[in-house]
């Protein structure tokens, strides 16, 4: 497989340190609302890259962090008048409840920041000891990034002249430099009763580290993958970068995968825009989570989507059309239909489905394959060409997309085709009437009839409807 990595800005060639495993960190939500659209798209992302090399062999060990103290949460909880952990469970939950209709698969391990404060100090204590982090005018800990040669590297910020250019606020902050990030937030009266002990008194820890402390735990020193939205590059996992690689005296992710924003108006979607919608909306307004998810994840992760409510129409009517399809093929499959085997279209759309996915996730490609599989396909069935075994392999073709794509539902599509017993009667009717046995015909058509299907004669012979 293939991946542009943000640090190199190219595609490189996907090896994983150890064999088949892979270990990939996301970056997850803040749990102080509802996840927008927009973050659920860097979610669908990461679900698809998942799937993808899991579909390429590999093994797969995904963790993604749940930022459960934070500005926000401590701010909202606040607002609500209920204990942190109360306020941000609701929103947990909400949050596996949404991963839940979208159909993303559920990551090895959901490490909570509350939970691994320890984690945290220890890493902190050693940046203090090997002089990359400091105690601030204000009492809180804060790391030099002075000191760390390669700050900006992933970012690719010159950082001459960003110091030059913001000295002069460096006084408000407490710290020596403005680009110097916190590790240890001492209390103040704002946190209320969100509060941990540490070694430097009472506080609560950055947001940076939680991620460099809780991938450390569950994927080790340095792992494969590390995701997230572009917005979180800088200066998120730029710090998240130094204070790991300044602790561990190594290196600490092989491959950066970022995608791009979901934009309305041409804008970031955001909760602070005001401009977003949540899943639940979407859900209220008629739309399910296999449409929503085929809109957030029709375009290439590193281009920008812009959102609309006419594409999840779009996505409902496209979907719809699938799905009329794959009931045509199970009734084909269902009947003993002799014909074409279907194994080359099938084989050739195998082929370029998988290397799209693997050339850096292209999803355009990929659903090039899809759409082309069913136009040939449909053309079997259309000239009366498609062998009940060709239907039964586009069939499996189309469960094996779905081992990625996770849109079609192959196998509900059987519950709304034709059931074999049908289509012998059918057959054996057919046969009936070539031997001018009118009667056997005539008494065919009522068994059916009797059994709520209805048949008509028509040039290309007949069609079987249920009746409504
Ligand atoms: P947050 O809860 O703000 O930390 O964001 C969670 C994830 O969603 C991060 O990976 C962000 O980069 C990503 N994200 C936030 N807004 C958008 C957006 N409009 N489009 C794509 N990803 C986003
Ligand atoms: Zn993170």
């Amino acid at each position: 497989m293939k991946f542009f990595n943000t640090y190199t800005r190219s595609e490189e060639e996907f090896t994983p340190i150890s064999g088949n495993e892979v270990r990939i960190y996301t970056c997850g939500p803040t749990v102080y609302n509802y996840a927008h659209i927009g973050n659920f798209r860097a979610y669908i992302f990461e679900d698809i890259l998942r799937r993808a090399l899991k579909y390429c062999g590999y093994n797969v060990m995904q963790v993604m962090n749940l930022t459960d103290v934070d500005d926000k949460t401590i701010r909202d909880s606040k607002a609500a008048g209920t204990a942190l952990d109360a306020y941000t469970k609701k929103f947990k939950d909400a949050f596996f409840q949404d991963l839940g209709t979208l159909r993303i698969e559920k990551a090895e391990f959901y490490p909570e920041a509350t939970k691994h404060i320890p984690e945290m100090i220890s890493i902190i204590k050693i940046l203090l000891e090997k002089g990359y982090a400091y105690v601030g005018e204000d009492k809180s800990i804060y790391f030099s990034v002075a000191k760390f040669a390669n700050y900006g590297k992933l970012a690719r910020i010159d950082m001459e002249n960003q110091r030059a250019g913001v000295r002069v606020k460096t006084d408000e902050y407490g710290k020596d430099a403005v680009a110097d990030f916190a590790l240890w937030k001492i209390w103040d009266e704002n946190d209320g009763d969100v509060a941990w002990e540490s070694p430097w008194g009472k506080g609560r820890p950055g947001w940076h580290i939680e991620c460099s402390a809780m991938s450390m735990k569950y994927l080790g020193k340095t792992f494969d993958i590390h995701t997230g939205g572009i917005d979180n590059m800088f200066p998120h996992h730029e710090d998240e970068i130094a204070q790991s690689e300044a602790a561990n005296g190594c290196r600490f992710v092989n491959y950066w995968l970022h995608c791009e924003h979901l934009i309305v108006n041409g804008q970031k979607m955001s909760k602070s825009l005001g401009n977003f919608f949540t899943l639940r909306d979407l859900v209220s307004k008629g739309y399910s989570g296999r449409e929503i998810r085929w809109v957030l994840m029709g375009t290439h992760y590193r281009k920008k989507l812009n959102f609309t409510l006419e594409a999840c129409a779009q996505a409902k009517a496209t979907l719809q059309k699938f799905n009329d399809f794959l009931v045509r093929l199970y009734s084909v499959k269902n009947s003993s239909a002799q014909g074409d085997s279907a194994g080359e279209i099938v084989r050739k759309a195998a082929d370029s489905f998988k290397a799209a996915m693997s050339a850096d996730l292209n999803i355009s490609e990929a659903l090039a394959a899809v759409f082309e599989l069913e136009h040939e396909a449909n053309k079997l069935m259309e000239s009366g060409k498609m062998g009940s075994g060709g239907a039964a392999a586009v069939l499996g073709q189309f469960k094996d997309f779905d081992r990625i794509f996770s849109v079609f539902d192959v196998a509900a599509a059987d519950a709304g085709s034709i059931p074999a017993e049908i289509t012998t009667l059918v057959e054996e009717r057919i046969s009936a009437k070539k031997n001018r046995n009118y009667a056997r015909s005539d008494e065919i058509r009522k068994e059916l009839q009797a059994k709520g299907w209805m048949v008509e004669d028509t040039p290309a012979g007949p069609r079987v409807k249920k009746i409504a």
